[in-house]
């Protein structure tokens, strides 16, 4: 039997990378951070020399994903180790300089035909009941028929909060960072409109239990 599949999209900050795994946890669903390959390619880019600002070196970039020998790990419960190779980079992606360059690596379009393949795959050899996705296109090109589709979102200035809260750094730096790194990807995918059938979860105004139980409330609505 195929996993159910829910898809769950949004911006920066937003909340929805811990609401989604707190949710597949609660669920006992497998949990997919879809923008953790993106920023392991990037990394793997800095890491070759790879040119990817103001202009990536798009045939560079694209010349790097045979080799990609790219993990992630499922499990809701835990902190999902990343590696490339034999390299653990599951800190090392989540640094400034990673989060500065991502976009540049999105934005190609051989990049994202191969991530979206990748995750497929993982989507459909899912052996738990269900899976949780979260990203910026997987309502709309990733999973785009999942049986629950939603686009978490929460007002600019509490998604900045939250990730100064987080990561440390002023919420008005945060908030430049944030709204960059935003208009950028919106290049690629439409995060902040819901598609058709897609509920919108805001979750500005709700706590995280709240904003946990709401996600879970449409999957077992659903
Ligand atoms: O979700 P996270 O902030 O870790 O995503 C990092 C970057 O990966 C995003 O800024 C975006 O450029 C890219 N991304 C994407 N499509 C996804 C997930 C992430 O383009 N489904």
């Amino acid at each position: 039997m195929n996993a159910r599949v829910v898809a769950v999209d949004g911006p920066a900050g937003s909340g929805k990378s811990s609401v989604s795994r707190a949710a597949a946890a609660e669920l006992g669903f497998a949990f997919l951070d879809t923008g953790a390959a993106y920023r392991a390619l990037t990394w793997l880019a800095l890491e070759r020399g790879v040119p990817l600002l103001p202009e990536a070196d798009e045939d560079a970039v694209l010349a790097l994903l045979p080799g990609f020998d790219y993990r992630i790990g499922l499990s809701p419960n835990e902190p999902n180790a990343v590696h490339v190779g034999l390299t653990d980079v599951t800190q090392a992606i989540r640094e400034a300089r990673v989060a500065a360059n991502v976009s540049a690596v999105a934005r190609i379009a051989g990049v994202r035909d191969y991530l979206v393949a990748m995750y497929r795959r993982t989507i459909a050899d899912c052996t738990m009941p269900g899976i949780v996705v979260e990203g910026r296109d997987i309502t709309t090109v990733v999973a785009p028929h999942a049986e629950v589709r939603v686009l978490l979102t929460a007002r600019p200035e509490v998604r900045a909060a939250r990730r100064a809260g987080e990561n440390g750094g002023s919420a008005e730096a945060v908030a430049v960072a944030i709204a960059e790194r935003d208009s950028r990807d919106l290049a690629n995918a439409d995060f902040m409109t819901p598609a058709n059938g897609v509920t919108v979860l805001d979750t500005s105004d709700l706590s995280f239990a709240e904003s946990v139980a709401a996600l879970v409330d449409l999957v077992n609505a659903a």
